[in-house]
């Protein structure tokens, strides 16, 4: 089908990938009416911050701010788009009204996982949860962080800064399956360090008992503290399109533009899009960008616009440790260092994947990050 012509652009979700979405349709040369969708009460922000600056910064919050946006949209914000018709080309909200589009940008990106129900089991998502935590760790209290993933760590380290006595509960190694064994090692070095104890298990519940709430590992040994927050991966928003059959397996399928078809876009944390190493979804902050920058051109462009061609950005700051890496994360092996060397000084190191594929990757150390990109692509 054709996607016709273009006069209302409806973007659902008002994170970084709605946001990227709306300024680049403005900058390919849409100059309709652009209505942004989101059920957070307030203007976009950093995610990223949330578990690193904005955790330990006294009483400044502004770590999470944003620059002004271009876009001239009209922003629907505390408001929640319920279902989308994709023949009548509808987007229905939850106050009622259903707002018309000639093309849609699905970005409604993804929510904490939980291990339960219970009250007692805080998540770190978006800004009101970072707010509670930061007014919590004041009174320092002992905290169990259940998760061993970069959020996880991060959660550890920034509660470790506030004075808290910290456990972290991974399952295996803490950050083995997202960075590998050479990277994880140097992180978690650093981390016990600074006084954090890693208890690893096989996996995790939380169960309430006489009264309160408590971690239960897989041995059945008990895990106790004032504070238990998880970490545990996310879980796409697609639920309000469970009627489209637009997300099969929970998550969206998208073409190399991002597309799902002529008329829908799909970007950001709940999309999964074509990579060397097949269909995939990166919730990561520069993957959400990439994508909707292509997929806002290609809305208006069709394929003659430019496809995806991504490469992973990661980076992490945590235990006194900053990490930048550009490519496919893990990484098995030792890295060649090409700056500093082993030993979690400052360093810049690349590794190769079997099929050449390289990453490049900076620990405490300076570097542009158009430079890292070429470092992965170097010859090994
Ligand atoms: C604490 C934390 C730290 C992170 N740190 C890093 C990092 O260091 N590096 C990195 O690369 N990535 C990091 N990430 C991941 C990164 O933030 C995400 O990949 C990115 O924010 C995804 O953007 P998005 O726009 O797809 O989704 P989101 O940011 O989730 O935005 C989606 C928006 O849509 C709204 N929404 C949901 N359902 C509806 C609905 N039905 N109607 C209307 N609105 C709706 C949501 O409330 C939300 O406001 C971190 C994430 C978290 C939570």
């Amino acid at each position: 089908m054709s996607g016709g012509a273009i006069n209302r652009v409806v973007v659902v979700g008002n994170g970084i990938a709605g946001l990227t979405a709306a300024d680049t349709l403005r900058e390919a040369g849409f100059d309709g009416e652009l209505t942004i969708v989101g059920d957070e009460p307030r203007p976009a922000y950093s995610r990223p911050a949330l578990s690193k600056a904005l955790l330990l910064d006294g009483d400044d919050v502004s770590s999470h701010e944003l620059p002004p946006t271009g876009h001239g949209a009209t922003e629907l914000l505390g408001v929640r788009a319920t279902a989308l018709d994709l023949d009548r080309r509808l987007v229905s909200l939850d106050d009622g009204t259903a707002l018309p589009y000639d093309r849609v940008v699905l970005a409604t990106g993804s929510r904490a996982r939980r291990l339960s129900s219970l009250s007692e089991e805080l998540t770190l998502r978006g800004l009101d949860d970072a707010l509670s935590l930061r007014g919590r760790l004041a009174a320092t209290p002992s905290v169990i962080v259940v998760g061993g993933g970069p959020l996880g760590m991060e959660i550890a380290s920034g509660c470790l800064a506030a004075g808290c006595q910290v456990t972290l509960v991974s399952q295996g190694v803490p950050l083995i399956v997202q960075l590998g064994p050479h990277l994880a090692g140097v992180f978690v070095r650093a981390a016990l360090d600074q006084g954090l104890t890693i208890v690893e298990t096989g996996s995790a519940r939380l169960e309430r008992r006489e009264g309160s709430a408590r971690v239960v590992l897989d041995e059945g040994a008990v895990r106790e503290a004032e504070m238990i927050i998880t970490a545990v991966g996310d879980v796409p928003n697609t639920e309000w399109l469970a009627d489209t059959g637009l997300a099969p397996q929970g998550v969206i399928p998208v073409d190399s533009h991002g597309l799902v078809r002529p008329d829908v876009a799909a970007v950001g944390d709940l999309a999964a899009f074509p990579t060397p190493y097949g269909l995939r979804r990166i919730p990561l902050w520069s993957s959400a960008i990439e994508q909707a920058k292509v997929a806002a051109r290609a809305l208006v462009h069709g394929h003659d616009a430019p496809p995806l061609r991504f490469q992973p950005y990661f980076w992490t700051e945590q235990f006194g440790l900053s990490l930048k890496a550009v490519g496919y994360l893990p990484l098995e092996g030792e890295p060649t260092y090409i700056e500093g060397e082993p030993g979690g000084g400052p360093a810049l190191m690349r590794w190769s994947h079997d099929d050449g594929a390289g990453v490049a990757a900076a620990l405490n150390y300076r570097v542009a990050i158009p430079r890292l990109r070429r470092m992965s692509q170097a010859a090994a």
